[in-house]
């Protein structure tokens, strides 16, 4: 068949978005069948307290888990919590994160988060969005991921790039700003679960709905997603 007339889930017109309760049932059916399909999906960073998962979060900036998990050991050995890192000289800390890439601007934000945590917040990761946001480095992303696996708090929805190419693919949104398809999300999910929701996503991102080649064929949501190219 000539190339052009394969269909490619990523190339193909954006998918019908449905409204009301057919939207409501669409979503409630894919996080259904996602539940199925990984019922233990987690977070894929290791972190022992907030603020390590804090640190781990503003590493895996454009930087896969698995090399975050790889850096991290040594860097939670040699400053384990936020007064010791507060402490440390940038440039030393830049040499543990260095292949993380960024390693610039990533070993500033971390000095300013530890200090400004130990100089505003004894040395604890606070437990609110408003509190969160406003620390260096930590973005509304970053304070979801933290609030929702280290306090088990849901404020919000993670959106990360695999969320927001995946629920644009399911039609359920158009949308591509971060901040507006948690709005359009938040309704269709009950809140306790917008947690699990952002590892669901992130897993069937990361293992099927790849972004350049997703593999349909053995998708659990090939019957009713809008973007299937089978
Ligand atoms: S069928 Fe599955 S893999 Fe294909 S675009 Fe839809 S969600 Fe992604």
């Amino acid at each position: 068949m000539a190339a052009s007339k394969t269909k490619k889930a990523g190339r193909k017109r954006a998918p019908r978005v449905l409204r009301g309760a057919a939207l409501r049932a669409h979503a409630r059916e894919i996080q259904r069948r996602l539940v199925a399909e990984y019922p233990d999906a987690h977070c894929e960073l290791d972190y022992r307290t907030p603020f390590e998962l804090a640190v781990a979060t503003v590493l895996s900036a454009q930087c896969t888990d698995k090399r975050v998990n790889m850096v991290t050991p040594e860097l939670f050995r040699r400053w384990p919590d936020a007064r010791a890192l507060a402490k440390a000289p940038v440039e030393e800390i830049e040499e543990v994160i260095r292949s993380t890439g960024f390693f610039r601007n990533k070993a500033r934000s971390l000095s300013g988060l530890a200090q400004a945590v130990v100089a505003e917040h004894g040395g604890e990761l606070p437990r609110t969005m408003e509190a969160l946001v406003v620390l260096p480095g930590i973005g509304r992303k970053t304070a979801n991921v933290v609030l929702s696996n280290a306090f088990d708090t849901h404020e919000g929805i993670v959106v990360d790039t695999h969320v927001a190419r995946l629920v644009q693919r399911f039609g359920l949104t158009r949308e591509t700003d971060a901040v507006r398809i948690e709005r359009v999300l938040q309704p269709l999910f009950d809140r306790p679960t917008w947690g699990m929701l952002s590892h669901l996503l992130i897993w069937h991102g990361r293992r099927v709905c790849d972004a350049r080649k997703p593999r349909c064929g053995d998708c659990t949501l090939n019957d009713i997603c809008p973007s299937s190219t089978t």
